[in-house]
C-alpha cells in the first residue's frame, strides 16, 4: 500500500458532468465507486469537495451581494455536494462521516480533528464539508489544511485534466506534461496547481500534491497502486513527458530529462 492516509480533493464543477449546473447522478456514482475501491484497499480516505457547481463567493459581487455572504453560500454549497457524496457512498455500503467547518448539527458532525482521525482509523470515509469554515478561502485551501491536520500522506487533486503541463495542451501542441515537478519549479514557472494559499500550505509542510484526471475510471486505484498517474508535486524530482492526443502519454519526450533535482 503506497499511502496510509490520503486526502482526495474533488471540485464541485467536476460533479456537473456535462451539465451546466448542479450534480450529475452518473458522475456522482462514478466518484463514489472509485472512493469505495480506494477505501477497500485499506487506505484511509478523507475527501474535500468544492461547491463551484452550485455557488462561488466571487459570484456574489456580480449579483450585487456581499462577498462574505457569498462565501458562506459557497460553503453551504460544498455541504450539499458532501451530503450527496455521502449518500452515494452509503448506497454502496461504505461507512462515512460528514464533518463540517460550519456547524449544521442536524445533518453533520462539527469538524473536530481528533474525531476525524478516529473515524479514519476505524476505516470510515471522512468527508469535510464547508471548507475551513471561513470566508475568503477556497476548498483547495481546506484540502491542504485538513490534510496537514490529519497527517495525510498526500493531497490527491482530482480534476478534468491529467496533470500539469508546460503550457495549455489544447492550445499548444508542443506542451508536455510533468509527471513530477518540485514546489519551487511550480512557482518559478508560474504554473497553476492550486491557489497560492493552498499551495503554500503544502509547500511549507512538505505535503506532496498529485494532480490527476479523476474522470478517467481506475486512475485513483492506479495511483494507490503506485503507478505514475498525473503530476506529482513535491520537494524532489522533475521530469516531463510528451503529450499524446489524449494528453495521457507516459512516453519520455526526446531530450527531456528524467533527472532528479535536489
Ligand atoms: N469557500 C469559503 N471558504 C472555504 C471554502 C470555500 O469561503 O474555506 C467558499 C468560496 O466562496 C468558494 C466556494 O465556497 O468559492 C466554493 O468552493 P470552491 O470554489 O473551492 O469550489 P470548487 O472550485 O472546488 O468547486
Amino acid at each position: 500500500m503506497k499511502y496510509n492516509r490520503i486526502l482526495l480533493k474533488l471540485s464541485g464543477e467536476a460533479l456537473m458532468g456535462q451539465q451546466q449546473y448542479g450534480i450529475d447522478a452518473a458522475r456522482l456514482m462514478q466518484y463514489a465507486e472509485e472512493i469505495k475501491a480506494a477505501a477497500a484497499t485499506g487506505t484511509q480516505v478523507a475527501v474535500v469537495i468544492g461547491g463551484g457547481n452550485i455557488f462561488r463567493g466571487v459570484q456574489a459581487e456580480a449579483f450585487g451581494l456581499d462577498r462574505v455572504q457569498g462565501d458562506y453560500m459557497g460553503m453551504l454549497a460544498t455541504v450539499i455536494n458532501s451530503m450527496a457524496l455521502q449518500s452515494a457512498l452509503e448506497k454502496l455500503g461504505v461507512n462515512t462521516r460528514l464533518l463540517s467547518g460550519v456547524t449544521i448539527q442536524r445533518v453533520c458532525e462539527p469538524y473536530i480533528r481528533r474525531r476525524a482521525m478516529r473515524h479514519l482509523e476505524k476505516g470510515r470515509v471522512v468527508i469535510f464539508g464547508a471548507g475551513i469554515g471561513s470566508p475568503y478561502f477556497t476548498t483547495d485551501s481546506a484540502a491542504s489544511l485538513r490534510a496537514i491536520e490529519i497527517e495525510a500522506d498526500v493531497v490527491l487533486k482530482g480534476t478534468r485534466v491529467d496533470g500539469i503541463y508546460t503550457a495549455d495542451p489544447e492550445k499548444d501542441p508542443s506542451a508536455v506534461r510533468f509527471p513530477e515537478i518540485t514546489f519551487d519549479e511550480v512557482m518559478e514557472k508560474n504554473l497553476n496547481v492550486m491557489d497560492m494559499t493552498a499551495f503554500t500550505l503544502c509547500k511549507e509542510n512538505n505535503l506532496p500534491i498529485i494532480v490527476f484526471d479523476m474522470n478517467k475510471g481506475g486512475n485513483l486505484q492506479r495511483l494507490l497502486d503506485g503507478e505514475s498517474v498525473g503530476t506529482l508535486v513535491s520537494m524532489h524530482g522533475s521530469k516531463t513527458v510528451a503529450a499524446d492526443a489524449n494528453h495521457g502519454s507516459l512516453q519520455p519526450a526526446a531530450g527531456e530529462g528524467s533527472e532528479e533535482q535536489a
